[in-house]
């Protein structure tokens, strides 16, 4: 089993006098850098020279600086830029400015993983991982919540590197919903399993199938979306509250037949794991991280983007925008405040 943490588990005081410097204000670069900075902590943002997010964060009350500036600046250094550029960034500005007793920081194990960013000995490396979507973590923290965390420790200069972890993962919420350890190939190889296989590739080409054949079959796109798509996140709500058994209390028991019945049909349990199993032998051996690193590299990313457009056409989100955009709070498309 793993060890856990949780508020009585973090000090916030260890990062008292520390300056923490969030690069990239992104999905979770704005969010770590806002809840740190309304937990009392001393936090600037390092953007690019020209970067449309400079206003955005400016605007928010933070600290703006460059890259190196904020890497000289800060003793904490948080990298949230994607991770397909960190490599890059790092050599560039983050590395020549790095001095010894300073932490680096991820939200995921990639870089460190997979060799592309090797940090120099006397520097601090731990990751700050949420198990959630850099929005929630703002509109959780923002309702007096959290999102569960990951912490991992892969070098440990300072003796005090995993105290800075916790407090900087109670500092943006995190310990209020419970933070478990790991290390970077852990956090690294299942987080990519989970949203190639589950979340991201498996749930939403299982909706897309779903959406495709009641179309197909004639029935109208607004009905499948609604059931195939808009439904999906009422379901998993009551498994996220009370496991799947409080979902089946919810539902009618002929839903929870069905769900008995045809379940193993459409998700064929031994052959599905057999095939999870080789996204799994592609991710451990490397591979899925290679591919990914040369569609940036070679090919200005060609597969990446045709993908993107084709979903762009697809009826399933043209039918979703036109239904949620008539409902009574539809026009409210501001990420942090989405309901949790
Ligand atoms: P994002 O794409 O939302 O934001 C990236 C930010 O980096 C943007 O502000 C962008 O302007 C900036 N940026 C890009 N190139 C840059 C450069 N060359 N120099 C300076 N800034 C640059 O990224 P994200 O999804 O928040 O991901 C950040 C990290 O968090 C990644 O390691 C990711 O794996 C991890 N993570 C993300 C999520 C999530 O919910 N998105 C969840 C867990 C972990
Ligand atoms: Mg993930």
């Amino acid at each position: 089993m793993a060890r856990m943490f949780y508020e009585k588990d973090c000090d916030l005081n260890v990062l008292k006098g520390k300056k923490i410097s969030i690069i990239g204000y992104g999905s979770q670069g704005h969010a770590h850098a806002l809840n740190l900075k309304d937990s009392g902590c001393d936090v600037c943002v390092g953007l690019r020279e020209g970067s449309k997010r400079i206003k955005e964060a400016t605007e928010a009350g933070l600290k703006v600086m460059t890259v190196s500036e904020a890497t000289k600046w800060g003793d904490v250094i948080m990298i949230l830029i994607n991770d397909e550029v960190q490599a890059d960034v790092y050599k560039k500005d983050i590395l020549p400015n790095l001095e010894k007793g300073k932490a680096i920081a991820f939200a995921h194990g990639f870089n460190i993983r997979y060799k592309q960013i090797i940090p120099p000995e006397g520097v601090d490396v731990f990751m700050a991982a949420p198990k959630g979507p850099g929005h929630t973590v703002r509109s959780c923290f923002v309702a007096g919540k959290g999102v569960p965390c990951l912490v991992a420790v892969e070098q440990n200069a300072t003796g005090k590197a995993l105290d800075i972890a916790l407090a900087y993962i109670a500092g943006i919420g995190g310990a209020k919903a419970g933070i478990m350890e790991t290390t970077f190939h852990d956090e690294t190889e299942t987080d990519l399993f989970g949203e190639q296989c589950v979340l991201c590739g498996g749930v939403v080409d299982l909706m897309r199938c779903g959406f495709e054949v009641l179309v197909e079959a004639g029935y109208e796109p607004e009905n499948a979306y609604f059931e195939c798509i808009h439904e999906m996140k009422l379901i998993i709500d009551l498994i996220n509250k009370g496991g799947v058994q409080a979902m089946n209390y919810s539902i009618s028991d002929t839903a929870e037949y069905g769900e008995y019945v045809s379940g193993p049909r459409v998700i064929p349990h031994e052959e599905t794991k057999e095939r999870m199993r080789k996204v799994l032998a592609d991710i451990q051996d490397g591979s899925f991280a290679g591919r990914w690193i040369a569609e940036n590299k070679s090919n200005g990313r060609a597969f990446f983007n045709s993908k993107r457009d084709n979903l762009k056409d697809h009826l399933m989100e043209k039918v979703g925008k036109e239904l949620r955009e008539n409902m009574i709070w539809g026009k409210d498309n501001n990420l942090d405040t989405a309901s949790n």
